[in-house]
C-alpha cells in the first residue's frame, strides 16, 4: 500500500481471480470459462468494419443490444440494464442500495466478490452460514431488513434454490432489494426472470461470460423494475457512461441470434457435468448436486489443497478455496469431455 492510498482502503483485501499461469500449456479447469468459442455470428459481427468505427464512442444508451435482450427475455427495454461484465452490475448494485445504514445480507461461501464491494463501500455485512449440506436455508434471508444477495446456483458449490424458494424471499423483503446473481443459471437452474413482473424490489444479474462464452468481451446484464433500472442507470452515468466498447456491443447482439448453438453447447455441458460427477465418484469423491458449469467435489483419499497442487503439477489446474469450511474440496470446470477425460487420468494417477 503507498501512502497515497485513502486510507478508507487500508483494510481492503481485493477479489483474486483464478490463476492465469504463463509457465506452461494447462488443462484450465479453474475460472469456469466455456470450452466452446462464440458463435460464428459473433465472429462475423466483430469485423473490420466495426473495427473501423472505434474512433467514435459506443451508444451510451446500448438500446440495439437492450432491445435484444428485451426480446429474448420477454421483458420491456426499460426492464434492462447492461454492463461491463457482471461485476460491473454488482459493483453498481451495491453503489446503489447499500450504505451505512443499508448493509448487505449474502451467504458465507459464496462469490468472493460480494464481500469485497461490501467492504469497498464501508457497508455493514453479515455472511449468513449454509446449512451443512452447503444448501442455502432461504428462510434465513426473510425479513433481512438488508439488500439480500445471492447467487442462484450459488457458488462454488452449484446448488440451486427453487423459484418458489425465492419467491417466498422476495415476498419476506418488500423494502429491500433482493440480488440473485445468475451466472450460471443456463446450465440446469430455474431463472427468476418471470418473477421481475411481480416483484419490484428484484434484479436478476446475468452473464455472457459463461454460458454465451464471451468472458473476454466482458458483458453482463441485469433485469429488473423499471424503478431499480434507472438507479443502475443514475450510478452507470455516474461513473462511466459508455461502459461497454462497440465490439462487445455488436457481439452481444448477434450472439443472441444465434441461441440454439448455445442452448447446444450449454446442454452439452451439463452432459458432461453428469458424466464427470458419475466418474469422480467412482474414484472415491463427493459431489454436490451442481446445476452449474463446474463441479463441487472432494476425495476421500487426499485433501483439497493437495490434490489441487498434485494436479497442478501435472498440467492441470482447478480451484481450491483456503476457507477452512471448503478446504477439502475443489471446484472443477466443466470443459469438453476430452479434457475431462485427462482430469480423471490425472486423478487415477495421483490417487494410486
Ligand atoms: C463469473 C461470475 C460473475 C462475473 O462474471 P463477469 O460477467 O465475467 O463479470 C458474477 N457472479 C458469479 C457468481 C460468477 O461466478
Amino acid at each position: 500500500m503507498s501512502k497515497f492510498l485513502s486510507s478508507r482502503f487500508s483494510s481492503l483485501v481485493p477479489y483474486t481471480p483464478g490463476e492465469q499461469p504463463r509457465d506452461m500449456e494447462y488443462v484450465k479447469l479453474n475460472t469456469n470459462e466455456s470450452p466452446f468459442p462464440p458463435s460464428n455470428k459473433v465472429i462475423e459481427a466483430v469485423n473490420s468494419e466495426e473495427v473501423k468505427k472505434l474512433n467514435l464512442y459506443p451508444d451510451p444508451t446500448g438500446i440495439a443490444l437492450i432491445s435484444a435482450l428485451a426480446k429474448t427475455y420477454n421483458v420491456g427495454e426499460e426492464n434492462v440494464f447492461i454492463s461491463n461484465g457482471s461485476d460491473d452490475i454488482l459493483n453498481f448494485s451495491f453503489m446503489a442500495f447499500c450504505d451505512k445504514d443499508k448493509g448487505a445480507f449474502f451467504p458465507e461461501i459464496s462469490y468472493g466478490f460480494y464481500e469485497v464491494y461490501a467492504e469497498l463501500y464501508g457497508v455493514n455485512y453479515k455472511k449468513v452460514p449454509l446449512k451443512s449440506d452447503f444448501s442455502i436455508n432461504p428462510a434465513d434471508y426473510y425479513n433481512a431488513g438488508n439488500t439480500v444477495v445471492i447467487a442462484n446456483p450459488n457458488a462454488p458449490t452449484g446448488l440451486a434454490l427453487s423459484l418458489a424458494e425465492i419467491e417466498e424471499i422476495l415476498k419476506a423483503n418488500p423494502n429491500d432489494v433482493v440480488i440473485i446473481d445468475e451466472a450460471y443459471v443456463d446450465f440446469g437452474a430455474e431463472s427468476c426472470v418471470p418473477l421481475t413482473k411481480k416483484y419490484n424490489n428484484l434484479i436478476v444479474v446475468m452473464t455472457y461470460s459463461k454460458s454465451r462464452s464471451l468472458a473476454g468481451g466482458r458483458l453482463g446484464f441485469a433485469i429488473a423494475s423499471a424503478e431499480l433500472i434507472s438507479d443502475l442507470n443514475t450510478i452507470k452515468y455516474s461513473t462511466n457512461p459508455y461502459n461497454i466498447n462497440r465490439l462487445t456491443m455488436a457481439a452481444g447482439i448477434a450472439s443472441l441470434e444465434d441461441d440454439d448453438y448455445y442452448k447446444a453447447c450449454n446442454k452439452n455441458t451439463a452432459e458432461v457435468r453428469e458424466y464427470t460427477k458419475a466418474e469422480i465418484e467412482k474414484l472415491g469423491f463427493t459431489s454436490t448436486n451442481s446445476k452449474a458449469n463446474f463441479l463441487f467435489a472432494k476425495s476421500n483419499k487426499v485433501g483439497g489443497e493437495q490434490y489441487y497442487l498434485a494436479l497442478k503439477s501435472k498440467g492441470v489446474l482447478v480451484r481450491h478455496f483456503k476457507n477452512e469450511k471448503i478446504k477439502d474440496y475443489v471446484r472443477i470446470n466443466i470443459v469438453t469431455k476430452e479434457q475431462i477425460d485427462i482430469l480423471l487420468a490425472k486423478t487415477n494417477e495421483i490417487l494410486n
